[in-house]
């Protein structure tokens, strides 16, 4: 996810914040303080509250990521957003056993919490009002948080959940992962029907639960999040096994335009970018392999100085770039490329380069796969 922070390390973990769970922060605490604007305590209390809301998310991925690792699936990084947290994986669980566990974990996690603010509030007497408050609506959240992702829709804890069942019946990895993402889907359009729904009765003062307008928006719009959600996990799962039947030399290009390192970006623009439309260029001097230009590179060069540029000055040398054999499996380079964040690879073979793999090449395969397997 773009737009985010590093706050950090937990666990060899890092820990982001998207500028949206700001906008969040800002109006939970708001809420809390609202009766009472004027007291430093109130104040100081909202702020904590907010903090400790904020140290349950990141308990409730720490305990997926971790449980994951324990069973062979990697986790970067945690990213907090406007939605709560998601844990980045660079893998899939291979089995249903170790997924169903990684994805009970954070509600589990969230549960236990909720049950501690219970015991403190039920045997803690004599704490001042609004701590006790704290705790009480401390513990409500850290419940909502469990029953929340725990409804089976896709890629929800409880959609996770539900697809291992499936998987573990079915043994279909590819079917469960429909199924679990249909429900996802029906789920998000469920919220958006709901939060349509509560923003027309609250017009005319009938909407329940003590519900207004803007809770109404605020569910349609989570509605929204979850059935995009749903479509782009289950569009990953659909290419990842699709990679997997392939290998590097099957989705290398193996005619990559050449260019040589002694001519000027000016040159180069014109001569090479602009006449074939490419963004990668190899850089091969006498006979000789010698690294790899981009676009981007290029654009790093203001455009006066093009003229005394050299493509060998901004190019990425052979020694700086990753290299695979052609019979390494698509999957694993793409898995590489999105935990490196790396744009190309080399294919190699006998110390000859024989193709290129970029994420563009990737992503055009897939989606000629994609197209064709739809009929
Ligand atoms: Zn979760």
């Amino acid at each position: 996810m773009g737009g985010a922070i590093n706050i950090g390390k937990v666990f060899g973990i890092q820990l982001r914040i998207h500028y949206s769970w700001f906008f969040i922060f800002i109006l939970l605490t708001l809420a809390l303080v609202s009766p009472d604007w004027n007291s430093g305590f109130a104040w100081a209390i909202g702020v904590a509250t907010c903090i400790l809301f904020f140290v349950s998310v990141v308990a409730h991925e720490l305990a997926h990521s971790l449980v994951g690792r324990a069973n062979g699936i990697v986790v970067t990084s945690i990213t907090l957003f406007i939605f709560g947290g998601m844990a980045m994986m660079t893998k899939e669980a291979t089995q249903p056993k170790a997924e169903l566990k990684m994805a009970a974990a954070g509600p589990a996690c969230s549960a236990i919490i909720g049950g501690i603010c219970l015991l403190i509030w039920l045997f803690a007497p004599g704490l001042p009002p609004a701590v006790s408050n704290m705790v009480l609506w401390l513990m409500a959240m850290n419940f909502a948080l469990a029953v929340f992702n725990l409804i089976p829709g896709f890629p929800l804890d409880g959609g996770r959940i539900f697809r291992a069942v499936v998987w573990s019946r079915s043994g279909d990895f590819r079917r469960s992962t429909r199924i679990a993402t249909r429900v996802g889907e029906g789920v998000g359009y469920f919220f958006i029907g709901a939060g349509v729904a509560v923003v027309v009765l609250s017009l005319f003062d009938m909407a329940p639960f003590g519900l207004n307008w803007f809770s109404g928006v605020w569910l349609a719009f989570i509605g929204w999040f979850l059935r995009n959600a749903a479509r782009s996990s289950y569009r990953q799962t659909e290419w990842r096994e699709t990679l997997r039947r392939f290998t590097a030399d099957q989705v290398m290009s193996a005619s990559y335009p050449a260019v040589p390192p002694d001519i000027d970006l000016a040159r180069l623009v014109e001569e090479h970018v602009f006449t074939t439309g490419h963004r990668v260029f190899v850089v091969v001097g006498r006979e000789r392999f010698e690294g790899i230009l981009t676009l981007d590179n290029v654009k790093t060069i203001p455009r006066r100085d093009w003229a005394a540029t050299r493509v060998r000055d901004i190019m990425t040398p052979l020694a700086r770039l990753k290299v695979v054999t052609p019979e390494e499996s698509a999957l694993g380079i793409m898995e590489w490329m999105n935990g490196n964040d790396v744009a190309q690879v080399l294919v190699v073979k006998d110390g000859r380069v024989v193709g290129l793999i970029t994420r563009d090449n990737l992503m055009r395969f897939l989606r000629v796969h994609s197209e064709l397997n739809r009929n």
